[in-house]
């Protein structure tokens, strides 16, 4: 998207929102990785996902979390720009897999305290512009955040699961029988995704998948 007005929110140049030079210089995570959850990994199944089974069938991330990348996330976490998570959203659609056979996407929501705090949500933005961007259907407010988590950032591993657990609840009626996709702007360690596709699950959901455009590489898998 080259548009006159517009400035890279990974560097600064002029003439685009997320310019060609940032998505080149982004480390992409590639094929190389866990296939269950996405982690970079010469094994099929990496050693946390041998360890624990994560509640989601398989997870993959455009990206590592670093460099211009890290800044275009951070800017779209306090500027609703439609147009950076539409360029965002192309990367989504790189790593989306057919095989998946996605019936709805949902993005992984804020408590409505935070919501109503911060104006709107970032997942929201990436997965409004990738699910018109591969034409698939998406659900806003059938995964609800029932508890606000603390700031995952100062927690350690074992925190971080315990601060995510059971903090959404599923609408059944939106789920049950269904391959859902889950959206985010970053996989950290897992545990949020994990603890919403565990509610996805109980509420009957077939099998859940989740897509992001970065993966943190500075934590290990919750
Ligand atoms: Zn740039
Ligand atoms: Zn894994």
């Amino acid at each position: 998207m080259t548009t006159r007005g517009f400035q890279c929110a990974g560097c600064g140049v002029k003439g685009a929102i997320w310019c060609k030079s940032c998505q080149n210089q982004t480390v992409r995570i590639g094929l190389l990785c866990c296939k269950r959850c996405g982690y970079p990994s010469e094994r099929h199944i990496c050693k946390w996902c041998c360890y624990e089974t994560p509640w989601f069938d398989s997870a993959r991330s455009w990206a590592r979390y670093s460099g211009e990348l890290r800044k275009a996330l951070v800017y779209l976490k306090t500027q609703e720009s439609v147009d950076l998570a539409s360029a965002l959203a192309a990367h989504l659609a790189e790593v989306l897999l057919p095989s998946w056979a996605i019936d709805l996407v949902v993005p992984i929501p804020l408590s409505a305290t935070r919501l109503r705090m911060r104006g709107f949500n970032q997942a929201e933005l990436l997965a409004q512009a990738f699910a018109q961007l591969v034409q698939l259907p998406i659900a806003i407010k059938a995964l609800m955040r029932i508890r606000d988590t603390k700031f995952q950032r100062t927690l350690g591993r074992a925190d971080r699961k315990q601060n995510v657990r059971q903090a959404f609840r599923a609408d059944g009626r939106s789920f049950a029988g269904m391959k859902i996709l889950i959206v985010d702007d970053i996989f950290v360690t897992g545990a949020t995704i994990n603890s919403a596709s565990r509610a996805i699950k109980k509420a009957g959901g077939h099998s859940v998948f989740a897509i992001t455009v970065a993966r943190s590489l500075l934590n290990t898998p919750a």
